[in-house]
């Protein structure tokens, strides 16, 4: 995409005069963030480096395959201090946010360790690493890593080929979203030449689902509201319904993106309390809105068309200061046909 950027000479210059890594990602960690610390920490074992993987969260079921090719840590406060003494930097791949790093962002105040961000979010401040490569025109931070590894000159191996496709093909929504672009095509067509069967590695990551987190599915999206014409959608889910069907926040992924398939919707918003007093929002554009801006004014982030932001408050209130801006975005729309009907 953008070879030899200073930022990406720097990172390799990053590499080269350290020894051993610890590698993190932001909390509730997706198939970009955890598929880039697979990614990386092979890239980085076969340039003679160590790396340790230390996420806040834990290794989300859908992709347990991973640890086959690395081991993860998840945080746990006298074993993520040992491994900021043992290691000579820090990498974060998938956020340029250093809240969303989640418990390791106090140990980076604490020890005084160089750090290196890669990541694709549209991001205003410039990030907090020493080395920043933040590249928001790229579909997912693993087509970011796809480059570094070959402008690093090591070969690609079958197991950084999976890693690299499950990040690609998890944030391009399986290559349906508007990031979905030839330099991605490009990239998974070479990735499938080391040998992927790209069927089963779907599976593997979207065959997760239980009954009852589709009897929650089915009850959310009953009673989901149709507003601005059409235009957007509003999903809720309380803290009753995450009770009643034994699920937690990370059960609601996917469920945002398939009111996207209503004829004429330009947004889709989701209001997920899994607490009482905490929501959070997860928003999605059909392609014409953008919406990075509506959740990053209130602390959050994400991309274009795809974003979210954590309140605090009961849905209603989370409601009040979302809904209003995104009726504004969508009656500024010029008339035409909506994305989803093109
Ligand atoms: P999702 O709605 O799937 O949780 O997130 C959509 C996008 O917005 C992802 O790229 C995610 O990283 C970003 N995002 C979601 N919630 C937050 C948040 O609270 N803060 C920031 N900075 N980004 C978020
Ligand atoms: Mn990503």
């Amino acid at each position: 995409m953008t070879p030899g950027t200073p930022d990406r000479a720097a990172f390799h210059e990053f590499v080269s005069r350290h020894r051993s890594f610890l590698l993190t990602t932001h909390i509730n960690p997706d198939g970009d963030g955890l598929g880039s610390e697979v990614a990386m920490a092979l890239w980085l074992a076969a340039n003679g480096r160590t790396t340790r993987i230390v996420n806040d969260s834990v290794l989300p079921p859908a992709f347990a395959f991973f640890a086959r090719h690395v081991p993860f840590e998840s945080f746990e406060a006298e074993g993520a201090e040992r491994r900021f003494t043992e290691s000579d930097a820090v990498i974060v791949l998938d956020t340029s946010n250093r809240q969303r790093i989640g418990r390791l962002a106090p140990l980076l105040d604490r020890h005084t360790i160089p750090v290196a961000v890669v990541d694709h979010h549209v991001t205003h401040a410039r990030g907090f690493g020493q080395v920043n490569v933040i590249e928001p025109e790229a579909s997912a931070t693993g087509e970011i890593l796809y480059d570094l590894i070959r402008e690093g000159g090591v070969a690609i191996t079958p197991a950084m080929a999976e890693a690299l496709y499950v990040a690609l093909m998890t944030d391009t929504g399986s290559f349906r979203y508007s990031n979905t672009d030839s330099h991605a095509h490009r990239m998974a067509a070479d990735l499938l030449t080391h040998g992927l069967d790209p069927q089963r590695l779907h599976s593997q990551v979207h065959s997760h689902a239980s009954a009852e987190r589709l009897r929650f599915f089915g009850e959310v999206l009953s009673a989901l509201e149709l507003l601005a014409g059409g235009r957007l959608v509003v999903l809720e889910a309380a803290p009753e319904q995450f009770q009643r069907h034994g699920l937690a926040g990370a059960d609601t992924d996917g469920l945002v993106d398939l009111p996207r398939t209503i004829a004429g919707v330009e947004v889709v918003s989701l209001f997920s309390e899994v607490e009482p007093g905490k929501v959070k929002v997860s928003l999605r554009s059909t392609g014409r809105v953008a919406i990075d801006q509506v959740c990053s004014r209130l602390g959050g982030g994400g991309h274009i068309h795809a974003a979210g932001v954590l309140l605090r408050g009961n849905r209603a209130e989370a409601r009040e200061r979302i809904l209003p801006e995104l009726h504004r975005l969508i009656e500024a729309l010029p008339a035409g046909s909506p994305a989803g009907a093109a």
